[in-house]
């Protein structure tokens, strides 16, 4: 059993305010493996203090000294790693292979890009005898989700650090293992006390305290559009900046080409990954409708490779996060199955074999048109639906038709003609052929997929104001006319 009950406050651990805790369960055994205390707006009070506090002093340091902590918490979180990795697997479920490799490393990815743009990073500007700089925005507060933990807290920690800001985290309720190591990690770091604040909890409770606190000057959000929605109507009455990460309905347009099976079977795999819970999956395959049956087949034989089971083991895929998160995939698998969609495998209920845990059939549905629930709605489960169309035309505005604009996937033979469908297609990030992970590309939503920018330079300016310095440099003397 883990027990976490004491919140990361100026460089201390603090008991919380009020008692309250809540159980966190593994969601391959059902069983509870854990115990978090639940914060509430007293101890977020407690939190701005000390970063305000501290943000006198942090938003001059040079950048050098900011450099020097990235550093350091970079060397302690590749010490922590393997931890990472295993409280990952442990609160959410990801196969311990994926949790190794990416969902572990990632945040040590954006630790390094961090300090590689810092580096280099232009804080100030001239032009003419004005000045343009670029200060810190203040005291941030970061709420992050459960899906990509480490991927979602160190985007948002790294660049806030790097730009001069003081914070206070308030990590994914359903997945506090994992923050509260990467909180131990900032600790033995040496981070200059009250410059990162952790209080674990809820929405209601701590991340409403957070969005509408009077002397938090932005909030960077990551989660669902729902709850995006609420952050921006509470921070709206103090004014504050909100960038918010939120929710997709990825395309992915198949071309009508010679590497139609390799595009079909590797958006197959790409959604599956991370049992379904990435806001950027590509959730809406569409491919020409004279080439359904082709589709079928080949995505039919790539879910028939994708194995599920105990994420501790050898599989492909864990569970989905928790009960709620099954019960919606589930009813969602059922509405695709009613309105008329072809099922071309999985479908409801656990795989085969497995009585226990939060196990989704990987499914694929086929035919599938735009007005059915399942080409609409965010699943987040490893539910891919297939779509047919007519021409490019149809496809790009097929593609284009939803609320969403996070991310987009093209998969085409001729480079050329997948360049040109990519200008199109209204994404914040568009993928040629399953190319990604490129941490220092700006990533973020068009539509109601969010507002704003976060990794690499992009991400920097999340964090930062703008200010205009008119008459820094004298004018030059009039010029005499000989
Ligand atoms: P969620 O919205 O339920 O929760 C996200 C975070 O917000 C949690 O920390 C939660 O406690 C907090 N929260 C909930 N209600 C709140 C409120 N009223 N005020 C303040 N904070 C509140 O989302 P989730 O279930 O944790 O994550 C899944 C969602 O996140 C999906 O919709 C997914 O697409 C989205 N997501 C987006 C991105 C992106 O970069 N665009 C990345 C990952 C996940």
């Amino acid at each position: 059993m883990r027990e976490h009950l004491t919140f990361y406050i100026d460089g201390s651990w603090v008991e919380p305010t009020v008692a309250s805790t809540l159980d966190v369960e593994n969601p391959a055994t059902e069983q509870t493996v854990g115990r978090i205390s639940i914060g509430s707006s007293a101890d977020v009070d407690k939190a701005v203090r000390a970063a305000r506090q501290a943000f006198e002093g942090w938003s001059r340091t040079s950048r050098e000294e900011r450099l020097e902590v990235l550093q350091r918490i970079a060397a302690e979180y590749q010490k922590r790693m393997g931890d990472l990795a295993a409280a990952i697997t442990q609160e959410m479920g990801a196969p311990a292979s994926l949790a190794q490799r990416a969902q572990a490393p990632v945040g040590l990815g954006h630790l390094m890009t961090a300090i590689q743009v810092l580096k280099a990073f232009a804080f100030e500007e001239e032009r003419g005898p004005t000045r343009i700089v670029k200060e810190p925005i203040g005291v941030c507060g970061l709420i992050t989700p459960w899906n990509w933990p480490m991927n979602q807290i160190v985007c948002k920690v790294a660049p806030a650090l790097a730009t001069g800001c003081t914070m206070v985290l308030k990590p994914s309720e359903v997945a506090p293992f994992s923050a509260q190591i990467f909180a131990e990690i900032m600790d033995a770091a040496a981070v200059p006390k009250g410059v990162f604040n952790m209080i674990q909890g809820d929405g209601p409770g701590v991340g409403a305290a957070i969005a509408s606190h009077p002397d938090i000057d932005m909030v960077s959000f990551t989660g669902s559009t729902r709850a995006g929605i609420e952050v921006a109507r509470a921070a709206a009455a103090t004014v504050k900046r909100v960038a918010q990460e939120l929710g997709g309905k990825s395309p992915n347009i198949v071309l009508d080409d010679d590497a139609f099976a390799k595009g079909v079977s590797r958006g197959v795999a790409s959604v599956m990954n991370n049992s379904g819970q990435s806001c950027n999956a590509p959730t809406r395959m569409l491919v020409p409708h004279a080439r359904m049956e082709e589709a079928i087949a080949v995505a039919k034989e790539a879910a028939s490779q994708i194995t599920v089971g105990d994420p501790a083991g050898n599989f492909h895929m864990g569970p989905v996060v928790n009960r709620m998160q099954y019960e919606k995939i589930q009813g969602l698998i059922e509405a695709g199955i009613k309105e008329g969609a072809t099922l071309v495998t999985g479908g409801p209920g656990r795989p085969e074999g497995i009585e226990k845990g939060y196990f989704v059939q990987p499914t694929v549905f086929a035919d599938v048109r735009p007005e059915m629930t399942i080409a609409r709605e965010e699943i987040f489960g490893p539910v891919l639906s297939i779509m047919g169309y007519r021409d490019l035309e149809e496809a790009i505005r097929v593609g284009n038709a939803t609320e969403y604009g996070l991310s987009a996937y093209v998969q085409a033979a001729d480079v050329d003609e997948a360049r040109k469908v990519a200008s199109r297609l209204r994404a914040g990030q568009v993928s040629i052929n399953g190319v990604g992970g490129d941490l220092t590309a700006p990533f973020g939503g068009y539509k109601r997929s969010g507002n704003g920018r976060e990794w690499g330079d992009y991400g920097f300016h999340e964090f930062l104001e703008v200010k205009a310095i008119l008459g820094y440099a004298a004018p030059p003397p009039p010029q005499v006319a000989a």
